[in-house]
């Protein structure tokens, strides 16, 4: 089959023939047919220093994928040929503490497609059947294909309760951009989202935000005055991994505010611990989704009108793949996917 690998332990990546995954008992074989390139995706593709220490090459990457399953191992019965399904990207031990307890999120061993294990950048990916989901079959394939950044912007925005609160989103990537709908759904009053690119702030709008600002002009503060707002905002998102953004973050929550924190640091982030003490700040680090409770959030947020089709912009055959990093290098795009079909 054809496959995108990290052939060679430098920058770039090949498509090249590689063998179909054999699968066994408890597995499933899925035709690939949409998939979405996600910012682990050009980390590796540049072959920068987080690359380096976590991939072993050759590996055929990607993790964000919808397709049909092709064959099931002899233990699988509750799949059939034909189904269009997704996958959890991370394949949890089964065998730790919270793994035992149910509790899949924060399995201390997770390996994931892609990264750790071989990924979907390809014509057929195997998952164990515990990681397939079955997709509503009517959702557009599109929509299918972004569960995995959408499951992340869904996690994130329902940790805490947003009904009637005020929203602030820090980075209108495509999962900020998914979060704007997530959190409008859900019964935000305002929804305040920034970002340094004008590109993604005007889909942040069409995301159906409050304010998209720019953070390289305006001010929170001016923002809040302008919104009427009394105190600061209730819960926080950040997803930029920006320093500086989730600094103002900081800065501009009420006292007792919430932070879900989604956004990876390039490195090690100093930040003034006494906005955290002084305004009792809550901080939660998020990592993936909830297995499988934000897939089945993500399906229902879907049928009830939450609509991400505006956060998913450009798609190429999956031959043009180098095209399509180019643009998700460039920024002026939201979700970027490729069509394997
Ligand atoms: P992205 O890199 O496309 O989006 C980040 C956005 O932040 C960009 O649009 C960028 O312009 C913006 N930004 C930069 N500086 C800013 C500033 N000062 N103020 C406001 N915005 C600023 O990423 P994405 O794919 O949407 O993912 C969002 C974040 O979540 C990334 O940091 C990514 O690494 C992380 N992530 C985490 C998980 C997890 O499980 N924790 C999973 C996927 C992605
Ligand atoms: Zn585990």
């Amino acid at each position: 089959m054809k496959a995108l690998v990290k052939a060679k332990p430098e920058p770039g990546l090949w498509m090249q023939d590689v063998p179909v995954p054999s699968i066994g008992i408890n597995d499933v074989l899925i035709k690939v047919e949409m998939t979405g390139i996600c910012g682990t995706d050009l980390h590796i593709h540049s072959w920068d220093a987080w690359a380096q220490k976590t991939i072993k090459v050759p590996l055929v990457v990607g993790h964000e994928f919808v397709g049909r399953v092709a064959e099931v191992g002899s233990n699988v019965k509750d799949f059939s040929p034909g189904d269009i399904v997704g996958g959890e990207g991370h394949v949890v031990c089964g065998r730790c503490r919270n793994c035992m307890a149910g509790r899949r999120v924060l399995c201390k061993d997770t390996q994931g497609i892609g990264v750790n294990r071989p990924g979907a950048f390809a014509e057929y990916v195997a998952l164990p059947v515990t990681n397939v989901w079955y997709h509503d079959q009517s959702l557009p394939r599109e929509v299918q294909a972004a569960f995995d950044p959408l499951g992340n912007a869904v996690h994130t925005t329902l940790t805490f309760p947003v009904l009637g609160e005020d929203v602030l989103i820090t980075g209108a990537g495509p999962i900020g951009l998914m979060a704007v709908a997530v959190a409008r759904h859900a019964g935000a009053r305002h929804v305040v989202v920034s970002d340094v690119n004008p590109y993604r702030l005007d889909l942040a709008r069409r995301m159906g935000a409050t304010r998209a600002v720019d953070a390289r002009t305006e001010r929170l503060d001016d923002v809040q005055k302008q919104l009427g707002m009394k105190e600061g905002f209730d819960v926080g998102l950040e997803m930029s991994g920006n320093r500086a953004a989730f600094q103002e973050m900081l800065r501009a929550m009420c006292h007792g505010g919430r932070i879900a924190l989604l956004g990876i640091p390039e490195k090690e982030m100093a930040i003034d611990w006494s906005l955290v003490i002084f305004n009792m700040l809550t901080i939660k680090g998020i990592y993936g989704r909830e297995m499988f409770e934000t897939w089945y959030q993500m399906t229902v947020l879907l049928q009830s009108g939450v609509d991400i089709r505006p956060a998913l912009t450009h798609t190429f055959p999956a031959a043009e793949y180098e095209k399509a990093f180019e643009v998700l290098r460039g920024g002026q795009c939201g979700k970027v996917l490729l069509d394997w079909r």
